[in-house]
C-alpha cells in the first residue's frame, strides 16, 4: 500500500500533549505491524531549535544525523522505538531558508515569491521527501501551535492542499482540544472545542477525528453533541483523559478503538494489535515495588522539559527495577555553599548532572559531583556533566586547584577541558556543534563495557568542549579511568571510577536512546547500584 497521512492539530490552548497523542498513536500502528515515521512542523522562524534557551522551548533533542530537534521527536521515537533524522523536523525558518536560497539563485525564473504557492510548495515537497526516505505505511505529521495562530497557516494551507493532492481515504486529520471543567455547574464545556474545528473549518479542513484532553470522563451525550457540531462520527470522539503516566495514553486510546477508527477512515484492513509487552509495561509503571530519591543537578530546574529525555532515561531504568522514580531538582547555583550543597544531597539515593552550557552554577555542579564521589552516591554525568567531573577530580585528587575548563575562562592556565581542534575557527552558533552519533570504543573489562556487553558503541554527541589531552596521563595516574574512547583513540568519550559503586559520566547523551521497554545501559547501571544500595 502507498503511505497513508495522518495530520494532528490542536485547538483551544497550546501544551495539550499532541506530541503524545501523536506518539501514542504511532505505538497503535506500530503494535498492529505496520512501519511509522512521523513528521513535525514547527511555525517559528528560528532555523531548527538548537539557539533557543531551554528556559523557553525546552530540551533541544539529538538525532543520529545530528538534526538539533523539538522534544517531541523525542516522544516519538521512544513511543514508536524508532530512530528519526533532520527531515523529521521542519521549521518555518528551514522552509523560508530554502526558498531564499533557491529565489537568490533565480531558480523561480523572475517569478513573485509567494507564501501560496511557494512556501506551501516547499512545505509539501518535505511530506513527499520524508516520505521517500522512510517509505511509512503511515506518516503521522503533528503541526505544531494552536490553530487560530498566525504563524501556521502556511502549514495548514499546505496541509489543505496535500490531502485533496492524494485523494479520499489517503490523508486524514486528528484535531486535538481541550473539555475545560467548569466545577460550579459541575460539567465538562464543548463550545472551545467547536468554534475550533470552525476556524479549522474555515482554513479549509474538515477533522476525520476529535481527540478530547479532559480531567473528567466525557458523559455519552457531550460526546454525541460534539460528533454532531464538529460533523465527526460519534466513534471518532475520543476521550484522552489525564493520566499518571504518558505511557498509559496508548493503553487509553486503544481502548477506544482509536487505531480502528483510522484504519477504516484509511480505507486499509483491519489488524489486531500486539500490545502484551507494552501492557506489562504499563503494569510495572502502576505497581512499583520500591521508590528512590533520585536529584538532577542543573541550570535549567525551573522547566523540567528542559531535561526530558535524562527524565524519561531515568524513569524507564526504574520500570526495569519496578521503581519509582522521585526527581529532586537542584538548582546547581544553590549549591555553590558546599554545606548547603551537604544538605541538599542528603537522602538522594543517585544523581545526574546533565549536560548545559555556559559558566553560571558550575561551582555548585563541582561540589554536587564531589559530595557524590566522597560519599559514594551513584552518579551519571552527562556531557558538561563529564567535563565537570574531570574538572572535579583534577581539583582534587590530581591537586590542580585552578583546573577548569576553557568555556568558563577564557585565560585559564590549566584547561583540563578545551574548546576542540575543529572549533576553533566556527563563529556562527546554529548547528556547528559536534552533533550527532558517533562511534566509541570501550575499554576491556570496564564498568562502561560490562554495562553495555559490547565494544564498540554508537551515541549521539552536542559539544563543542572535550577533554584536553595534554591532562589524560595524570589523571590516569591518580586513578580516573577513561573508559570510552573515539576510534582513534583521541577523544574521550566516557570516564569512571571503578572502585565507587556507580561513577561514570559520557561525553556524549545517552538519554536521546533510552525507549521504555529498554532502558538505556548508563541509566540502567546507575538505578541498579541505587537498589543494590538501598537493600
Ligand atoms: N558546554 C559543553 C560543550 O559545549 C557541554 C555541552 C553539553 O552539555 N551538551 O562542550
Amino acid at each position: 500500500m502507498g503511505t497513508k497521512y495522518i495530520f494532528i492539530t490542536g485547538g483551544v490552548v497550546s501544551s495539550l500533549g499532541k506530541g503524545i497523542i501523536g506518539a501514542s498513536l504511532g505505538r497503535l500502528l506500530r503494535a498492529r505491524g505496520f512501519s511509522v515515521a512521523i513528521q513535525k512542523f514547527d511555525p517559528y522562524i528560528n532555523v531548527d531549535p538548537g539557539t533557543m534557551s531551554p528556559f523557553q522551548h525546552g530540551e533541544v533533542f539529538v538525532t543520529n544525523d545530528g538534526a538539533e530537534t523539538d522534544l517531541d521527536l523525542g516522544h516519538y521515537e521512544r513511543f514508536i522505538d524508532a530512530d528519526f533524522a533532520q527531515i523529521n523536523n521542519v521549521t518555518s525558518g528551514s522552509i523560508y531558508q530554502t526558498v531564499i536560497n533557491k529565489e537568490r539563485k533565480g531558480e523561480y525564473l523572475g517569478a513573485t515569491v509567494q507564501v501560496v504557492p511557494h512556501i506551501t510548495n516547499e512545505i509539501k515537497s518535505r511530506i513527499y521527501k520524508a516520505t521517500e526516505q522512510f517509505k511509512p505505511d503511515f506518516m503521522i505529521i503533528e503541526i505544531g501551535g494552536t490553530i487560530g495562530d498566525i504563524e501556521s497557516l502556511p502549514f495548514i494551507e499546505a496541509i489543505r492542499q496535500f490531502k485533496t493532492e492524494i485523494g479520499i481515504g489517503n490523508a486524514i486529520s486528528v484535531h486535538c482540544t481541550l473539555l475545560p471543567y467548569l466545577p460550579t455547574s459541575g460539567e465538562l464545556k464543548t463550545k472551545p472545542s467547536q468554534h475550533s474545528v470552525n476556524v479549522l473549518r474555515s482554513y479549509g479542513i474538515q477533522p476525520e477525528i476529535l481527540v478530547c484532553r479532559t480531567s473528567y470522563p466525557l458523559p455519552e451525550d457531550e460526546k454525541e453533541k460534539l460528533a454532531l457540531f464538529c460533523s465527526v462520527q460519534k466513534d471518532a470522539v475520543i476521550e484522552c483523559r489525564d493520566m499518571k503516566s504518558i505511557y498509559e495514553v496508548p493503553l487509553a486510546l486503544e481502548e477506544q478503538n482509536m487505531a480502528a477508527v483510522v484504519l477504516n477512515l484509511l480505507q486499509t484492513c483491519y489488524k489486531r494489535a500486539d500490545l502484551k509487552s507494552w501492557e506489562k509495561l504499563v503494569e510495572r509503571i502502576r505497581n512499583p515495588k520500591r521508590t528512590l530519591e533520585v536529584a538532577i543537578a542543573g541550570k535549567y530546574t525551573k522547566l523540567s522539559d528542559a531535561y526530558i529525555s535524562v527524565v524519561e532515561a531515568l524513569k524507564h531504568a526504574g520500570y526495569a527495577n519496578e521503581a519509582k522514580i522521585n526527581i529532586h531538582w537542584i538548582n546547581s547555583e544553590d549549591c555553590v555553599d558546599y554545606e548547603k550543597c551537604k544538605e541538599l544531597m542528603s537522602g538522594i539515593q543517585a544523581v545526574v548532572v546533565p549536560g548545559g552550557f555556559g559558566v553560571r552554577g558550575i561551582e555548585g555542579k563541582l561540589n554536587v559531583i564531589r559530595y557524590a564521589r566522597e560519599n559514594n552516591v551513584p552518579f551519571l554525568g552527562l556531557c558538561l556533566g563529564m567535563q565537570c567531573a574531570v574538572i572535579e577530580y583534577a581539583r582534587h585528587v590530581l591537586g590542580i586547584e585552578d583546573a577548569n575548563s576553557r568555556e568558563f575562562s577564557e585565560e585559564c592556565e590549566k584547561p583540563v577541558i578545551d574548546l576542540m581542534l575543529d572549533q576553533k575557527d566556527v563563529t556562527a552558533y546554529g548547528g556547528t556543534m559536534r552533533l550527532g552519533q558517533y562511534e566509541c570504543h570501550l575499554r576491556k573489562n570496564s564498568v562502561a563495557r560490562k554495562a553495555y556487553g559490547t565494544d564498540v558503541i554508537f551515541e549521539r554527541h552536542r559539544h563543542r568542549y572535550e577533554v584536553n589531552n595534554a591532562y589524560i596521563e595524570d589523571l590516569e595516574k591518580a586513578g580516573l579511568i577513561f573508559s570510552g574512547k573515539s576510534p582513534n583513540g583521541k577523544l574521550m568519550e566516557m570516564i569512571e571510577l571503578p572502585n565507587l559503586d556507580w561513577f561514570v559520566a559520557s561525553q556524549f547523551h545517552p538519554e536521546f536512546k533510552s525507549r521504555p521497554e529498554r532502558p538505556h545501559p548508563l541509566f540502567k547501571g546507575l538505578i541498579d547500584a541505587a537498589v543494590k544500595q538501598s537493600k
